[in-house]
Order: C-alpha cells, then sequence, then structure tokens
C-alpha cells in the first residue's frame, strides 16, 4: 500500500510507497501562515520514498533552530506540498491536504502549541509539546 497525491489544480502530483514515520500536527506562527491560521498536518516520510512529478516551487528560512527549513508548494495554485529541514535531510514532511482521500492517516502528536491561537481545539488525546519536540527515530537504511 501507498500513497497519492495532487495539489488543487493537478500540476503538481506525488506518490509515496511507504509508511509515514510519524504523522504531527503544527501550531508554529510559520505554519499558520499556510495553513490560513490553523496548524499544518503532516506525514513525515523518508525523503527518497517520495516521488514528485510536476513543477515545484520553493521557500527557505532560518528558524529560531539554526536550522533552514524548505518550503516546497505548487508555483500555479501555492498548495503547500512538503517541507524539509536542513538538520534532517533524509526525511520531509508531506502536508495531508495533498493526499489524496481515502487514507487514514491523522496527527498523533501536535507541537508548537504554544503558539496556536486561544481558539484552538487540541485534541486532548493526542501527545501535545508547547515547543520542537525531539526528533522522531531515525528510520532504517
Ligand atoms: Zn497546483
Ligand atoms: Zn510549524
Amino acid at each position: 500500500m501507498g500513497y497519492t497525491g495532487r495539489c488543487s489544480c493537478g500540476a503538481v502530483e506525488l506518490r509515496i510507497d511507504a509508511e509515514p514515520i510519524a504523522v504531527r500536527q503544527c501550531w508554529c506562527r510559520r505554519c499558520q501562515k499556510i495553513a490560513a491560521g490553523g496548524p499544518t498536518n503532516n506525514a513525515i516520510f523518508r525523503t527518497a520514498d517520495i516521488i514528485i512529478d510536476g513543477p515545484t516551487a520553493s521557500h527557505d528560512y532560518v528558524a529560531d533552530s539554526g536550522n533552514t527549513l524548505t518550503r516546497t508548494h505548487c508555483p500555479a495554485c501555492g498548495t503547500p506540498i512538503l517541507g524539509g529541514s536542513s538538520a534532517r535531510p533524509q526525511m520531509r514532511v508531506v502536508r495531508l491536504g495533498v493526499l489524496d482521500q481515502g487514507h487514514e492517516l491523522k496527527p498523533t502528536m501536535a507541537i508548537w502549541t504554544s503558539e496556536a491561537p486561544g481558539w484552538a481545539v487540541l485534541d486532548p488525546a493526542i501527545e501535545q509539546f508547547p515547543a520542537q519536540p525531539p526528533a522522531p527515530p531515525a528510520p532504517q537504511s
């Protein structure tokens, strides 16, 4: 089993023939800017397992951690596709919204909850971190 996805306009398609390492929701202020005020919802996959077909554009910024974060989107419709950190080039976070319906991925952790707006509803059933949690275990090979 695997996952397929496409941006809003269809110019960018992706395929992932693997299971994610983790699925997280991020409430940091930077994520709120690309998620229209809400959190981003992200499935972390090995970079090597993600196949992207179509033109993409990206934007880099230096996070408080000192790492360079890269966000990739469709240049035509702006749909966020994925993100990555210079500290962990072997992993990428795929935005759940880009994946085709039918998958059962859902966040099991909310991070940067200290930056969430007052109206945010956080699922009490999932693990919560006020800021950056420890990195997920390194994928095998
Ligand atoms: Zn598009
Ligand atoms: Zn974030």
